[in-house]
């Protein structure tokens, strides 16, 4: 009966599960004991399962859900399209595309006003690369460990995690190089905040003057899937003065931590500070059809009207997506999340907290808005994790992964990576469901 509900088609659930299982792969699909959830129904903060068992989503899955499931606005707009014109080539443009364009206007960092929309993070992300190469007339990209930037060549080779092991020696390159990610609680270059006077934006400029033909420096504002870590506020003005001063461009890769996750619009808000390019995805739609923006200074943008920018998509500025990306701003303000997720994140903050307290095996919380980490490890003096990246790429048995099994087995879902959850609910979430 649930399946009716969802499908067409008279497949069982065990044969859908069957099915998927013997003839997909991917990320999560390499396991030979994968079991997928069979999902046919959702609810704001909730997905079903054709059992009709309800997890509550403490990821919105990939961190991109961010309106929650059925928004009805959203799912409006998206019927809208289809029946009024669901496809049209880019170089063509649709009252969708200058309603969205004049609301990124108005919630991008000031002075970012010239788009190229794309399908996904990862090729906005690689558009930036092509861009910032083509603009400046240099190659290189100076990146950061502990990031993550996208599956193709060009951004995995950007990522600055075990992603990019598995592409090793090709995925080096060609012209990435990569410096120390900022992450005050395990310091890379062994410094101690303040004291250090921001010593790992110092290493990067070191780099960019120690190194020839540098075009961009890339950086997650607040890093994602590596440990949701929150600069010190100096940092990010101070690579901005930086990236100025040596006539490098700075990249802004807000694929997760925008669209209010971090209760601003968008993370480079909480300094104000301007990239010179930013990349977004996910809760530009709140994943309810795939986009992705690449947004670049008039200065850069105008260089391209005498410059040919060979560079496009069929599904490039795609209808589907644009107008149900208007629909998700238009929510945004009006259940005014990003104030509402300002707000909440000192309520995560104190119950995470109290939870650290209690549990010698959480070794810290960080985070800001409803974005937030919590790292596992042996010893709180020590700070040594349960596992490490070494562990994750010989596909070990790991311990984040036991106990997010658990926790899905309870309902909720928690998205574990290498040594700590990620905590990144739909923005929609109440404090009940906080609390549970
Ligand atoms: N950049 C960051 C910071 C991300 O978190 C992700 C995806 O998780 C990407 C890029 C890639 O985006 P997508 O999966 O939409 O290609």
């Amino acid at each position: 009966e649930t399946m009716t509900q969802s499908s067409a088609t008279e497949l069982t659930s065990e044969e859908v599960v069957r099915i998927t299982r013997e003839t997909n792969y991917g990320t999560w699909r390499f396991q030979k004991g994968w079991n997928p959830l069979h999902i046919v129904d959702s609810e704001g903060c909730y997905i079903i399962d054709a059992n009709g068992k309800r997890y509550l989503d403490f990821s919105a899955q990939l961190m991109c859900m961010n309106l929650g499931h059925k928004n009805q606005a959203v799912i409006d707009s998206i019927a809208k399209q289809a029946q009024d014109l669901a496809y049209a080539l880019p170089g063509y443009t649709t009252t969708a595309r200058a309603e969205l364009s004049k609301l990124l206007l108005e919630v991008l960092p000031k002075g970012l006003n010239k788009f190229f929309f794309t399908t996904s993070g990862t090729d906005a992300n690689e558009a930036a690369f092509k861009i910032a190469r083509m603009y400046t007339g240099k190659t290189k990209i100076i990146a950061r460990y502990r990031s993550y930037h996208g599956s193709t060549a060009g951004s995995i080779a950007a990522t600055g995690d075990p992603r990019r092991w598995s592409m090793e020696p090709r995925g080096k390159g060609p012209g990435i190089i990569f410096g120390p990610e900022v992450h005050c609680y395990k310091c890379p270059i062994k410094h101690t905040y303040p004291e250090c006077g921001i010593a790992c934006a110092d290493y990067l400029e070191h780099m960019i003057r120690n190194e020839s033909d540098v075009a961009a420096v890339l950086v997650e504002p607040i890093v994602g899937t590596n440990g949701v870590i929150v600069p010190p506020p100096e940092y990010m003005p101070k690579l901005r003065r930086i990236c100025d001063e040596t006539g490098v461009l700075l990249i802004a890769d807000e694929v997760m931590s925008g669209w209010g996750r971090s209760g601003e619009w968008f993370a480079m808000n909480l300094w104000d500070v301007t990239p010179d390019i930013l990349c977004t995805a996910k809760g530009i739609t709140s994943a309810y059809v795939p986009l992705g923006l690449c947004a670049t200074s008039e200065k850069i943008g105008d260089f391209f009207q005498d410059h040919y920018f060979a560079h496009g998509h069929t599904y490039e500025a795609h209808p589907m997506t644009l107008l149900p990306a208007v629909a998700t701003i238009q929510e945004m303000r009006r259940l005014g999340l990003v104030e509402r997720t300002r707000k909440l994140g000192p309520f995560v903050e104190e119950k995470l907290n109290t939870l650290k307290s209690k549990h010698p095996s959480i070794g810290d919380v960080r985070g800001k808005g409803l974005f937030w980490a919590v790292d596992l490890v042996k010893n709180q003096k020590t700070k040594e994790p349960f596992n490490t990246y070494a562990d994750k790429v010989s596909s070990k048995a790991l311990v984040v992964d036991q106990i997010a099994a658990k926790t899905l087995a309870d309902g909720v879902i928690m998205q574990a990576w290498v040594s700590h959850f990620v905590i990144a609910p739909p923005l929609i979430i109440t404090e009940e469901e906080i609390e549970r």
